[in-house]
């Protein structure tokens, strides 16, 4: 089986939507191919956090039109392999919890600037969640710190640490720029099993370092610490104690 044609099939796989032959089938690539697996753990992930975190948050009127779209068209009676797209809810979902995030942070923040302001965390959280959906992971998918590095010259202000982690269990997935905090910033992509670490950097207000300091919020971790006159974030669902191990690691090779 090719990528292209496992990787069409891993949401309809993922709501069990297959044959029993069509998923052994999927199953097995899986079981021999890094690349698929990832993304399949991706969607998955997605899938879980939707569930678990939608109804925290009021449906914002781009997702409520967007779910009687969905609607309409699943009763229609022209239904036919579309209907396997219209009806990934989740997906829906997580593009309206992303949008409901950010819009809000956005609206707050340019309609009364003496407003409360969405914290570090909440930005951050918003930003690690979006880039779980297919697509939003890296802007350079590269294994090789020597690739992602340099790329993000001319991207962003301050060049990030890209330390190479892949015998301390944490391969280097690639990386991205972002919009956290009123400016782009870099952001390097770790993986640990099948869970993601997004790694934030800025400019920091004070010189010298910071030990690393951690809090959590809604199931995630995040790890900061500051380090060369730069200020790291680390976010991931991935437990604190191997979150931790994974800051010692990349401060100590850099
Ligand atoms: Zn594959």
């Amino acid at each position: 089986m090719q990528c292209d044609s496992c990787q069409a099939a891993l949401e309809a796989r993922l709501d069990g939507e297959l044959s029993m032959d069509e998923a052994r089938e999927i199953d097995r690539h899986l079981a021999i191919c890094p690349a698929c697996a990832r993304q399949f753990a991706t969607l998955d992930e997605t899938r879980r956090l939707v569930s678990e975190n939608a109804m925290r948050y009021n449906a914002p009127d781009v997702l409520k039109a967007r779910i009687r779209g969905a609607v309409a068209r699943a009763a229609s009676p022209t239904v036919t392999a579309s209907t396997r797209k219209t009806l990934r809810w989740w997906r829906e979902i997580a593009a309206g919890v992303a949008i409901a995030i950010v819009s809000s942070g956005i609206t707050l923040v340019t309609a009364n600037r003496s407003a409360v302001r969405y914290s570090a965390e909440d930005e951050l959280l918003a930003s690690h969640v979006r880039s779980l959906m297919p697509g939003h992971l890296t802007d350079v998918l590269s294994t090789e710190q020597h690739t992602v590095k340099p790329w993000f010259n001319g991207r962003v202000d301050v060049s990030p640490a890209v330390p190479n982690l892949d015998t301390a269990g944490f391969p280097l997935i690639g990386g991205r720029a972002d919009y956290v905090r009123g400016r782009v910033v870099p952001v390097v992509v770790y993986g640990r099993r099948q869970h993601m670490i997004n790694v934030y950097a800025w400019p920091s207000s004070s010189p010298g370092g910071s030990p690393p300091n951690d809090l959590s919020r809604n199931g995630y971790h995040f790890v900061t610490w500051r380090s060369g006159g730069i200020e790291y974030w680390a976010v991931s669902d991935l437990n604190v104690a191997e979150l931790h191990t994974f800051v010692a690691m990349f401060t100590a090779a850099h």
